[in-house]
């Protein structure tokens, strides 16, 4: 299903980002909604191999867990995307609406986000920068990962693991302080980290790091996540969801679970028959 660019007329803005803007367009033949993230031009060398290398992965990509991209178009240097239309927003949006989100909604968030991860590890991707506002779901109760923006392919160096890209404050340890863990890991571990700290940050309705009022630049969360023991989940969480942050939050790259493991994790299992349906929570929401 190709989409050419002449037949999208803009709607709305549904975000901007550190890239570029994304807006809500409507195909105009079929009437089909997309999402179009324009990336803005006159980018020097470094930039434009990283955008390259989003469009690579994107095209590659196809998993259910994965925003899905129609079309790539580069006109005269501004490149745009055609994706997938994600109607309910991201985890940060409905997190910042509902204040805390209940466990099993973070359940079914994981299970579907790991799912997504599993498939980008398993093809040697690692999306280095697993966020709440990256993370899109939609009104047939699905949640995607977005924003490849600095993604990377593992090469057989893993020097380009460690370099500073992303949003620093879900950053895991080992990519803060890379001489400090000695290359022993695999890039892949580095999202598990990501992941939950946004899991967390979902269960306590703040950013779990730093204690309010603390400024979230990058020393304060060098020091914090480095040096501080890792952020523990609430104490009236279930255990299967205090064993599940904890397997995520393992400072030790090594020690962390990987996708495939943490799918048959015991928290997935406790609601696997709840078949959590994810609407409600994006009710009150205006997209
Ligand atoms: P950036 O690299 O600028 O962060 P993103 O791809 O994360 O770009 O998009 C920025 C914002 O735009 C997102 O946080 C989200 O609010 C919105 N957005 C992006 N893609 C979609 C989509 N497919 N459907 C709906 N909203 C989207
Ligand atoms: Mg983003």
């Amino acid at each position: 299903e190709e989409v050419t660019l002449e037949d999208l007329q803009k709607i709305s803005t549904l975000g901007c980002g550190s890239s570029g803007k994304v807006y809500k367009v409507k195909h105009v033949k079929t009437g089909k909604i997309y999402a179009l993230k324009i990336i803005q031009e006159k980018h020097e060398l470094a930039v434009r191999k990283q955008i390259m290398r989003e469009m690579e992965i994107l095209r590659r990509a196809n998993s259910p867990h994965i925003v899905q991209c129609y079309g790539i178009f580069d006109r005269g240097g501004e490149i745009s995307f055609v994706l997938e239309y994600m109607d309910g927003g991201t985890l940060a949006q409905v997190l910042q609406a509902h204040k805390k989100i209940p466990e099993h909604y973070l359940a079914e968030v994981a299970r579907q986000v790991l799912k997504g991860l599993l498939y980008l590890h398993q093809n040697k991707i690692v999306h280095r920068d697993i966020k709440p506002s990256n993370l899109l779901i939609n009104k047939r109760r699905e949640v995607k990962i977005a924003d490849f923006g600095v993604s990377t392919v593992l090469a057989h160096t893993l020097a380009q693991c460690n370099s500073f890209v992303g949003t620093c404050a879900y950053m895991s340890p080992e990519r803060f302080d890379p001489d400090g863990y000695g290359g022993k890991y695999d890039g892949c571990s580095a999202d598990i980290w990501s992941l939950g700290l946004s899991l967390l940050e979902c269960a306590l309705g703040r950013f779990p790091c730093l204690s309010p009022g603390q400024r979230p630049d990058w020393p304060t969360l060098m020091v914090a996540i480095c040096l501080g023991d890792p952020p523990s989940p609430p104490p009236d969480a279930s255990p299967e969801f205090q064993s599940f942050i904890r397997c995520c939050l393992q400072k030790d790259a090594l020690l962390r679970h990987t996708a495939h493991g943490l799918l048959l994790h015991p928290f997935l299992k406790k609601y696997e028959q709840r078949s959590c349906d994810l609407s409600p929570l994006l009710q009150s929401l205006h997209l």
